[in-house]
């Protein structure tokens, strides 16, 4: 995730009125869930009843617990003139971690018509972002089952009044008036537009079918396989081929220009770009193909076989690392923000390694995310003959007093605070200089490696840290890590 500063954005959004607009016209059109279809059917008796959260310490009730899901497939009708809406079926595949009479799912808003588990019907009841499936019979440890849930409406929201929230709140589905619409979901916002298990603990493949009005483009991750234009309505078949956290799964519909080429390594690239704005292509991402060579040798190959980028106009400046590809506003790439277009398309791209490929256990470790991506970034404008990336960590270090704040637990509040991207960026920038540039390079490529597709720990990272330094300077590691990423007030940087 990569946001302009407050400032900025506040000013902005003043003068161009987008966002408000857009956020401010949707929600009274929106569908109330439905407050509970249970029958009087008894419940199975053996079991126990999954839990509404996998214990996040941020966000309690993301994420469930019971099963872990290997795979999404939805296949959805999308109408985005008026308020946007969805007429959807999710085909879940899940393997149960324990035998359940019940379980839970994330999803907010819509109204659910029918849920099966194993084609057999199930009676479900809601109540905010829980949905209670109780299946006609318990489900045992271990069994591949497969639960399908039609659902209609608009999409949800998640609202702007947490600490976390900005404009697009806890993330999610974004309405962007009739032509365009996104999915910015980070960190709880998959909730808002099918139902998951929404925790980057719990990845699975997400496939997307989707059907959009002609004229328009359908962008997901992964690769397209299919594409079939009707009369009135084109269909686009989005297939992963890694698994993914839902909250890195996404959709846009607008009216785009794609581009479609072969990229270092056998990466397939496709872009989205307005189709107003083809020179988009040959401006912020021009220099995509040579990033993905740079950091992939910094970072090791880069993991994934598809990768991208999709930019979308109406929507307040933010980019988010959605998986193999990553969404921009067009607003972040104007140089008028003060951000060089190729900066954030570094940051989103840093991501697709550190972020993506390997996770954070929890949200309390998202520094794991977004110090690498600032690191990232810094890497780049250095490699570009910008400024060098100790004179990135020194402009970012003095005088901001949001940096007295511990990055590997920075509290929900400071979820995308300075603290996790820049004090974050620079614990790895003194971690380099203490471990000698191949040490440093070699603990990064060791990590995804490790980890790939999957999610770890801030105590992992620095455990694999010491490890790679050797018995010479673990202890120095240690202390390292302690002032940057778990003391209050912020280490000076090293002369
Ligand atoms: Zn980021």
């Amino acid at each position: 995730m990569r946001r302009v500063g407050p400032a900025v954005l506040a000013v902005l959004v003043a003068a161009a009125g987008l966002v408000g607009c857009s956020d401010d016209a949707a929600p009274q059109a929106r569908s109330e869930p439905r407050p509970s279809a249970e029958t009087t059917r008894p419940a199975p008796t053996d079991g126990v009843d999954g839990g509404d959260g996998v214990g996040d310490p941020y966000f309690p009730q993301a994420g469930n617990s019971g099963y872990q899901v290997e795979r999404y497939d939805l296949v959805m009708d999308v109408r985005i003139a008026g308020p946007d809406r969805l007429d959807a079926t999710a085909t879940i595949t899940l393997v149960p971690t324990e035998d359940l009479r019940s379980f839970h799912l994330d999803l907010l808003g819509f109204e659910v018509s029918k849920v099966t588990v194993d084609d057999a019907d199930a009676t479900f009841a809601r109540d905010g972002r829980e949905m209670v499936v109780t299946p006609e019979r318990q489900l045992s440890e271990g069994d591949t089952t497969t639960v399908v849930v039609a659902y209609s409406g608009s999409p949800g929201r998640t609202g702007s009044s947490s600490p976390a929230g900005g404009l697009i709140g806890d993330g999610g589905w974004v309405d962007l008036g009739d032509d365009w619409s996104t999915v910015i979901a980070e960190p709880i916002g998959a909730a808002t537009w099918f139902p998951s298990n929404d925790h980057p603990s719990d990845k699975a493949i997400v496939n997307v079918t989707a059907t959009v009005p002609a004229g328009l483009e359908a962008v997901a991750g992964g690769r397209l396989v299919e594409r079939t234009d009707a009369a009135d309505r084109s269909t686009f078949r989005w297939e992963a081929a890694e698994p993914m956290s839902p909250y890195l799964a996404s959709l846009t519909v607008g009216d785009m220009q794609l581009s479609e080429k072969d990229g270092p390594a056998g990466i397939r690239i496709l872009d989205g770009v307005p189709a107003r704005r083809p020179e988009l292509l040959d401006g912020a991402l021009s220099r995509f193909p040579e990033m993905i060579t740079f950091f992939g040798q910094r970072f090791g190959p880069y993991p994934f076989r598809d990768a991208g980028n999709v930019i979308v106009p109406g929507l307040e400046p933010v980019a988010l690392e959605t998986q193999t590809r990553s969404v921009h506003s067009e607003s972040i790439l104007e140089p008028a923000l003060g951000t060089l277009p190729d900066e954030v398309t570094a940051h989103e791209l840093t991501h697709q390694w550190f972020g993506d490929a390997v996770g954070p256990a929890d949200w309390s470790m998202i520094w794991l995310n977004e110090g690498f991506a600032t690191y990232g970034e810094w890497l780049w404008l250095e490699h570009i003959g910008g400024r060098t990336v100790m004179e990135s960590a020194r402009a970012a270090h003095d005088g901001d007093p949001d940096l007295n704040v511990p990055p590997a637990a920075p509290g929900v509040g400071q979820l995308f605070g300075r603290t996790v991207y820049q004090r974050g960026g620079m614990f790895l920038v003194e971690l380099g200089r203490l471990l000698g540039q191949p040490t440093f390079d070699q603990l990064l490529t060791t990590w995804v490696d490790q980890h790939r597709f999957g999610v770890a720990t801030t105590e992992q990272f620095v455990a694999l840290a010491v490890e790679v330094a050797g018995p010479d300077k673990g202890a120095q590691v240690t202390a390292l890590a302690d002032a940057w990423l778990h003391a209050e007030r912020i280490p000076e940087l090293t002369p």
